[in-house]
């Protein structure tokens, strides 16, 4: 059976749905793609799928691993295994990057470790993803440009080795750098972990290097259309016009 498994979901935020029956399943060692235009609903899909409290569930389920997560909280979620990359991480000035990593997997079972040990893991992923050390000891957050950003929730997601990853990659454009940060994390984190990926963009760029299992279309809160890698290099000589005016005519 399905690792993910997203049944008729449908969920709102201030009495407005935005997610309408949507239905998604994602196997173990699978790298699907959420695309779709502007405002369709795909962080959305992302936030209710890690338990986002800010949306409402109204029908459907969410199956993690065997489990029926829908209402569980956020942290319950990644406990279990979901990880979700947020945009921007808080800024606290004065709290290296390091000790804000050493938070994340504190009180993990199996993934605790000793300070010596958590500074060689951190090294050895910052040189996964050709970062320069001396960023660890960065303070959290402050002035950190996209591509920094970026870093950071690779470095998390390298050290939590959660069995199912949503990256959302946002509407703002990643620059080269960063592009390459989130590239070398997504290969690492499939090679070394074999987990399962939703990544969520609309700059097929980031996927040239990736082996894409299923690319999933969203417009208007529901999943329009759904097939294998072949749609990427369709979508972006195509865009998602078409999709847009079916799902006008269907209205
Ligand atoms: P996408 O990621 O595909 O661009 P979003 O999921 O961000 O789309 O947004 C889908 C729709 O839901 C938009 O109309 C957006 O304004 C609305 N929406 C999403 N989150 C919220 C929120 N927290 N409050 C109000 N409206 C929201
Ligand atoms: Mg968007
Ligand atoms: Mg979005």
């Amino acid at each position: 059976s399905a690792l993910l498994s997203v049944n008729n979901l449908t969920a709102s935020v201030d009495e407005k749905t935005i997610l309408h029956a949507v239905n998604l399943s994602v196997n173990a060692g699978e790298t699907h793609v959420l695309m779709g235009p502007n405002g369709a609903g795909k962080s959305t899909m992302g936030h209710v799928i890690m338990g986002d409290p800010v949306y409402t569930v109204n029908d459907g389920s969410i199956t993690f691993d065997g489990a029926d997560i829908t209402e569980l909280s956020c942290d319950k979620r990644s406990r279990a295994g979901l990880f979700l990359s947020f945009q921007a991480p808080v800024e606290i000035p004065g709290v290296p990057l390091s000790s804000f990593l050493r938070a994340t997997i504190a009180g993990r079972p199996g993934l605790e470790m000793k300070g010596k040990e958590f500074r060689r893991r951190v090294k050895e992923l910052a040189a996964q993803l050709d970062m320069d050390t001396a960023y660890l000891n960065r303070e959290l957050g402050v002035g950190f440009s996209g591509g920094e950003k970026k870093k950071v929730e690779m470095l998390q997601l390298l050290l939590l080795q959660p069995k199912l990853a949503i990256l959302d990659e946002t509407d703002s454009g990643l620059d080269v750098d960063a592009l390459s940060v989130v590239s070398r994390g997504m290969d690492a984190y499939r090679t070394s972990c074999d987990g399962s990926l939703v990544i969520i963009t609309h700059n097929t760029r980031i996927l040239e290097h990736l082996e894409v299992d299923r690319v999933h279309v969203m417009v208007g809160g529901r999943i329009v259309r759904e097939d294998d890698a072949s749609l990427i290099p369709w979508i972006d000589e195509h865009g998602f016009e078409s999709f847009e005016r079916e799902a006008a005519d269907a209205a």
